[in-house]
C-alpha cells in the first residue's frame, strides 16, 4: 500500500491449489538478507492490465516502468549490485516482468499472475496490491488520477512491486511463504525511498501523501562526520521508515506496526 488507508489486503484463507500447475513460469530462489530468510523469485515476470485502465494509463504505467528501471541503474551505482538496496528494488521491478501480449514477450494475455488495475481508492491511498479472491494471482490497483496523468507514478509502481513479489510467494508456496505487514511495508518505503535517492534533483524531501514523514533527504548523508554518506543515509532512513511505520492507526498513522509488533494480516 502506498498513501493512507489500508487497502484491500484481507485475503481469504489460502486452501490454494487450483491453479498452480498452470503457472508458465520457472522458479529460482535466493537468500535474502533482512529478515525473511528464502524467498521465490520469478526471474521472468509477467503483467498484463485489466478493462480498467484505458490506454493513456496503460502507456503511463509502461513509461513509469521503464522510469523505474532506470532509476534502478542509478541505485547500483550508488550501493551496488550486492546491496539489499539494489536487490530489494530490482526484485520489486522484477516482479512486473514484461507485458502479456507484446511484441516483446510471447506469453499470451491470459496467462498472467500480475494484473494491473485503477479504480477509485480510499481517500488518501494511492495503490494497493492484492491477492483476488481464489489466491491465484496478484491485483495492483494504482490510483486512476495518477494513473492517468503519470506523474509520481514511479515509486508507487516499486513499491507495490515489493508486495506483489511477496503475495507471488505466497501463492506459489501454497501460503507457505509468508513475511509480516512490517516486513513487507519495511521493503516497500525502502523501494520507495531508493527510487526517489536516484533522482533526487526532483524528488529529494518529498513528503509522502498526506503524511508529514520524508524518505529520503539529501541531508542524510552528512549527518553523521564520522560515518560514510551510504552509512548515514541507511541509518537515517531506518529510522524515518520505522518511524511512518509504527504511529498507530489510532492517531492517523497507517500500519502501527514495529520489529516487535509486526503484524500478520497480509499473508495470514
Ligand atoms: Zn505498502
Amino acid at each position: 500500500m502506498f498513501g493512507s488507508g489500508f487497502g484491500r489486503f484481507t485475503s481469504p484463507d489460502p486452501a490454494l491449489s487450483s491453479g498452480r500447475e498452470a503457472i508458465p513460469q520457472s522458479w529460482n530462489r535466493y537468500a535474502y538478507s533482512l529478515n525473511n530468510p528464502l524467498k521465490f523469485i520469478d526471474p521472468f515476470g509477467l503483467y498484463e492490465f485489466d478493462a480498467s485502465v484505458d490506454s493513456t494509463q496503460q502507456q503511463n504505467f509502461r513509461d513509469q516502468l521503464k522510469e523505474a528501471r532506470k532509476r534502478l541503474k542509478q541505485i547500483q551505482k550508488i550501493y551496488g549490485k550486492k546491496s539489499d538496496e539494489y536487490k530489494e528494488a530490482k526484485t520489486a521491478i522484477d516482479s512486473y516482468g514484461c507485458e502479456a501480449g507484446t511484441k516483446k514477450c510471447s506469453e499470451k494475455v491470459g496467462s498472467s499472475q500480475v494484473i494491473i488495475k485503477t479504480g477509485k481508492l480510499d481517500p488518501g491511498v494511492g495503490a494497493t496490491a492484492a491477492r483476488n479472491s481464489t489466491d491465484t494471482k496478484v491485483e495492483v490497483t494504482l490510483d486512476s488520477t495518477k494513473l492517468s496523468n503519470g506523474a509520481d507514478l514511479v515509486a508507487d509502481i516499486a513499491h507495490e512491486g515489493v508486495h506483489t513479489q511477496d503475495h507471488l510467494n505466497y501463492i506459489n508456496s501454497g501460503g507457505k511463504t509468508k513475511v509480516s505487514d512490517y516486513d513487507t511495508e519495511f521493503r516497500g518505503y525502502l523501494v520507495t525511498s531508493v527510487m526517489d535517492e536516484a533522482y533526487p534533483a526532483s524528488s529529494s524531501s518529498r513528503p509522502m501523501a498526506g503524511q508529514n514523514y520524508t524518505l529520503f533527504d539529501e541531508k542524510w548523508k552528512t549527518a553523521n562526520a564520522k560515518l560514510s554518506a551510504v552509512e548515514n543515509v541507511r541509518n537515517e532512513r531506518n529510522v524515518a521508515i520505522d518511524k511512518l511505520l509504527a504511529v498507530p492507526q489510532s492517531q492517523g498513522g497507517l500500519y502501527g506496526v514495529t520489529p516487535t509488533n509486526p503484524g500478520n494480516s497480509y499473508f495470514p
